[in-house]
């Protein structure tokens, strides 16, 4: 087996002739923020989702936040999200100084449980702690069970933000992620490890006007130039009007032509995305590890592909795999440490042993290299390098 020259990684971004022909023609244009290309990706989105409004933003972590914003998250209320989770899903509730709390997650597939949420919802009920925000992450790309979500929404009263940061391109019940019929925004991230990618970027797609418009406003300042929202009478025509506390989260129009020009082959990474999959899982049977189980409603994005390691002393044996993988070229990583053992999140009382399935998930998940670019001979040597690293 040689070793290759250039580390694998476990993700990487796939940038085409177009892509970069999109970004040299902003480039050129009178334009590089605030011109048109941004409405015009906003609308890709829109469209390839099915869902009507679509806000760019610089991150998904800037979506996070405006979203809890917009629909109205306040100091003292709480949010909860998954612990597997990148920890952006957590901090957009501490922007808005209000309370983050977990929910633990499912042993098959590391997505939010519904069972471990409907009995945590059945108690904050009698002690009147009910979360105004619960955020489902779509773990690797795959849905959490939005139906079963959705209903409990409606019996607690609590809003939906869908994080679905590695989801574009994925399916549940046969339609995209992002058409939001079981949430009120879903929040799509484009950093280049993800499915597709703005350099740095993120979107929040609703199918409520008023939140567009509240999140439009909050990624601009709370500016706004349109009279009918003014308090004052307009001082001529340079006159603008801060009605929010805003903040700058643009996407610039350099990110979002190369955006809507990526956004063209979200079906064709995705399901390049899913043959690599299904290698794995074919190519990885009878070994030690395990991946993670696929709903039959869902089609993944496959944004990571996340195995366990099976048998005794995983946490052990993991950093001994992963150690040896990387010797040998691969980067393999782990998604991810559970945020409430985060040294900052202690400060919140948070304690080992409260989220159990998520710190069983922690002990041995790590991910291997998935990516549109990534070839077969690379997987295969991805695969052999697994098995000589088990083996030892
Ligand atoms: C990447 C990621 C984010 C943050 O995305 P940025 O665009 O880097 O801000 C949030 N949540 C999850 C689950 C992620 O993977």
């Amino acid at each position: 087996m040689t070793k290759h020259n250039r580390m694998i990684p476990y993700g990487h971004q796939d940038i085409s002739e177009e892509d970069i022909a999109a970004v040299r023609s902003v480039l050129l244009s009178d334009y590089l923020t605030q011109g048109g290309s941004v409405a015009e990706f906003e609308k890709s989105i829109a469209d390839y989702c099915g869902a009507p409004f679509a806000v760019a933003v610089n991150s998904a972590t800037s979506a996070l936040h405006i979203a809890c914003l917009a629909l109205g998250l306040k100091s003292g209320d709480l949010v909860w999200t998954s612990p597997i989770t990148f920890l952006a899903s957590a901090n957009c509730a501490l922007y808005c100084g209000s309370n983050i709390d977990f929910v633990d997650v499912d042993a098959k597939n590391g997505n939010l449980c519904v069972s471990a949420l409907e009995d945590k919802l059945r108690r904050a009920s009698v002690l009147g702690r009910l979360p105004k925000i619960v955020i489902p992450v779509h773990l690797c790309g795959q849905s959490c069970d939005m139906r079963a979500i959705n209903r409990l929404s409606k019996i607690y009263g609590f809003s939906i933000i869908e994080d679905a940061s590695h989801a574009i391109g994925g399916k549940f019940f046969g339609k995209k992620i992002g058409g939001c019929e079981y949430s009120d925004i879903t929040v799509f991230s484009f950093h280049p490890v993800k499915i597709i990618t703005t350099g740095e970027g993120g979107m929040a797609v609703t199918r409520s006007e008023a939140l567009a418009k509240k999140m439009q406003l909050l990624r601009s300042h709370g500016v706004t130039r349109n009279p009918l929202e003014m308090m004052k009478e307009s001082d001529g025509p340079w006159y603008y009007e801060q009605i929010e506390l805003g903040f700058n989260y643009r996407l610039t129009d350099i990110q979002a032509a190369l955006g809507t020009s990526q956004a063209r082959r979200i079906d064709k990474f995705v399901s390049l995305r899913n043959l690599l999959a299904g290698r794995y899982t074919t190519k990885l049977t009878g070994l030690p590890v395990e991946p993670l189980q696929q709903m039959a409603y869902n089609y993944s994005s496959y944004h990571l592909y996340v195995v366990r390691l099976s048998g005794q002393n995983c946490f052990q044996r993991r950093r001994i795999v992963v150690d040896r993988l990387r010797q040998l070229g691969i980067g393999a990583n782990v998604h991810y440490i559970p945020i409430h053992l985060q040294p900052y999140f202690q400060r919140f009382g948070f304690r080992r042993g409260d989220f159990p399935e998520s710190e069983a998930y922690y002990e041995k998940a790590f991910s291997l290299p998935i990516y549109p670019t990534l070839t077969d001979e690379q997987q295969d040597y991805v695969i052999a390098s697994l098995k000589s690293a088990l083996e030892e």
